[in-house]
């Protein structure tokens, strides 16, 4: 009989690595562990644990909380405060850093966190996930202040996510490449199921908002359209089209089989130079799909070395097969040189993504 590894034990192997550390890491990845477990559990359950629907209240982020992403950020707190590793948390759904209760002991780590991502998926029953991000504390156990957290993504220690799909699966990195476990419904523990996730070199599906299209910066169009011409075109090949609407679905399918995610910067809302946000969002990403062979990019810089100015900054997401993001960097590099003009033509302009031939 093959011997199936459990979460816990692949994190003592890694532990077993290094001789200084005191297991502090692993305790909090198990706490992590179990908050996702949680939320797998009453995502399992749906309406019948009253969490499909709105909240009627919107976040920090001006946007609709659903019931799930209250309960789900809940529980992410209430499990996480609680085991003296963290000196505190960032989440998607709190303005400010939420600090460790008096009663528990603080730790010397930061947790950022987006609780439920894809929640616009909870009620027609598609996957949904959490994604959370690990760094040191500059302060050590001192109660952290909003700075404390701004550091750049290459700073991780630690990232990864939780699908709630067909089957729960945890995937994290803490920088010796990605490993995926499956939750055994039966015994309640993750399995390693997905030892050294890669994505595959070649692309040959792309994921984008085309609603967005007249949004989209000439780059991207560019790329786009490239991919439409198909066999045809410059690419010389047919490329599939998928839109999951939740962040770490997108991820999960990249990591399994490639492709490429694109939400790029937009001129729909100045002020929102993207949709993602750094902290919780495209830096735990982009550590993933690095330490999977990828590449993550705003189209201009790699995003792991952002210099976060803002807790629940947002910004444009490249991310997956490593060739085709350095083709969307290629592609800004020669429209900021101008070397792409047919793209900006008022030719191309009138020519849609649905309407060429
Ligand atoms: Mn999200
Ligand atoms: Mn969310």
């Amino acid at each position: 009989m093959t011997r199936e590894k459990t979460i816990t034990e692949f994190m003592i192997e890694e532990q077993r690595r290094y001789p200084e550390a005191n297991g502090d890491f692993t305790a909090l990845l198990n706490y992590v562990r179990l908050a996702c477990k949680r939320i797998s559990f009453i995502v399992g359950r749906g309406a019948l644990a009253g969490a499909h629907g709105s909240a009627q209240a919107i976040n920090v982020q001006g946007e609709t909380q659903m019931k799930l992403d209250v309960m789900s950020n809940d529980i992410f707190l209430r499990t996480s405060e609680y085991g003296g590793h963290l000196a505190g948390m960032v989440s998607e759904e709190l303005e400010e850093p939420y600090q460790i209760p008096a009663e528990y002991p603080r730790g010397k780590y930061l947790l950022s966190f987006d609780p439920l991502d894809g929640s616009s998926n909870i009620d027609i029953n598609a996957p949904v996930g959490s994604i959370f991000s690990v760094l040191k504390s500059p302060n050590g156990t001192d109660a952290p202040t909003a700075a404390d957290f701004l550091q750049p993504g290459a700073q991780q220690l630690c990232a990864g996510y939780a699908i709630y799909g067909a089957t729960t699966m945890l995937v994290f990195t803490v920088g010796r490449g990605v490993h995926g476990f499956t939750l055994d419904r039966g015994f309640g523990e993750f399995i390693l199921t997905h030892p050294n996730m890669r994505i595959p070199a070649e692309a040959n599906e792309f994921a984008i908002n085309a609603s967005n299209e007249r949004f989209w910066e000439p780059p991207v169009k560019r790329y786009v359209m490239e991919c439409l011409a198909g066999h045809g075109g410059v690419r010389g090949k047919d490329f599939n089209m998928r839109w999951i609407a939740s962040l770490v679905a997108e991820v999960h399918r990249i990591l399994i089989r490639g492709g490429l995610f694109m939400y790029p910067r937009d001129t729909k809302d100045p002020a929102k130079p993207g949709r993602l946000r750094l902290l919780y969002e495209a830096n735990p990403m982009a550590m993933l799909v690095e330490q999977a062979g990828g590449a993550a990019s705003t189209g201009n810089a790699r995003i792991l070395d952002l210099q976060p100015t803002e807790l629940h900054q947002r910004v444009p997401l490249i991310l997956g097969c490593k060739a085709e993001v350095e083709r969307i960097e290629q592609y800004h590099h020669e429209h900021d040189q101008g070397l792409d003009r047919i793209y900006s033509s008022p030719l191309f302009k009138e020519r849609s993504l649905f309407l060429q031939n």
